[in-house]
């Protein structure tokens, strides 16, 4: 056993798998910790909206950033942020939603990115 397995169910309605990139090897424990603690707050958020979220994007691993030409210092290369969607929600609904999510809210037109970083940012 060289790790904890891939599906670990992390909170009721999110599973680890769900926040990896089928290619990437498992990340390392600080970085799962962070998906612990990513995961609870989209559980948080889930059970506000009453809808299942749909994570497009959650761990990259360095290599997998570089490919899809992610920002050099973004936070999924931690485990702290999200690419999500809501099935029968647009993305400025769903962004109008997170108007007061506590870290970093990225608006973009077909996705929400969010992250938990310590401070309170926004983009667009
Ligand atoms: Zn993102």
């Amino acid at each position: 056993m060289s790790g904890p397995p891939r599906h670990i169910q992390l909170t009721p309605n999110f599973n680890l798998s769900e926040f990896l990139h089928g290619q990437d090897p498992l990340p390392a424990p600080w970085i799962l910790d962070n998906l612990y603690r990513l995961a609870n707050r989209l559980q948080v958020l889930r059970d506000l909206l009453g809808k299942p979220i749909i994570i497009n994007s959650g761990y990259r691993s360095p290599e997998h950033n570089r490919a899809i030409g992610g920002a050099a210092h973004s936070y999924h290369l931690s485990g702290m942020a999200a690419d999500i969607v809501v099935p029968g929600m647009t993305a400025i609904q769903v962004q109008q939603f997170l108007k007061n999510w506590s870290g970093g809210l990225g608006s973009y037109q077909h996705f929400t990115h969010v992250d938990i970083r310590p401070n309170r940012a926004r983009w667009s």
